[in-house]
């Protein structure tokens, strides 16, 4: 439990949710925003600050759930797709310091939300043998 974290508080029951799913590691309850209809977070129930940081087998334990609960939203919610992302750090619009997965139904062309992958413009200039290097330097 981490002094201030709004998922802690949601596990320890002291602000209520749309809960989904419960075990002994892993809660799931509904996003606040519904980004779209069932937009779901799934989450450790130990305190870890992002996906990056929290340990393996418990990491795998959230996915695990994340990915029955995509499954779901296509046969319950039918849904025509799910993205299922977890933002790890302010840099990348993390903004509830507690590991979490979004789990987020996708409903035809045109739902509201937009996830875009936009070719680089910096393209032509980046070596991607040498970036490539960096990241197996780690692995
Ligand atoms: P992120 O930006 O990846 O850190 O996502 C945090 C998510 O938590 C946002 O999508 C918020 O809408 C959601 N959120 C914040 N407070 C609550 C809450 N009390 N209950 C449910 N979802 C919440
Ligand atoms: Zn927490």
């Amino acid at each position: 439990m981490e002094n201030n974290c709004i998922f802690c508080k949601i596990v320890n029951g002291e602000i209520p949710c749309a809960k989904i799913y419960e075990d002994d590691d892993v809660l799931a309850f509904l996003d606040i925003s519904q980004t779209t209809a069932g937009h779901t977070l799934v989450i450790s129930k130990n305190h870890y600050d992002s996906f990056l940081s929290t340990p393996k087998e418990i990491m795998h334990k959230v996915m695990n759930v994340a990915q029955t609960i995509g499954q779901s939203q296509i046969t319950n919610l039918h849904a025509k797709g799910v993205n299922i992302l977890a933002n790890c750090y302010p840099a990348a619009g993390q903004t509830v310091m507690h590991f979490h997965v979004h789990v987020i139904p996708r409903y035809e062309n045109n739902d509201g939300l937009v996830i875009d992958f936009k070719e680089n413009k910096l393209l032509g200039e980046l070596s991607l043998p040498s970036i490539a290097d960096s990241i197996k330097k780690s692995l």
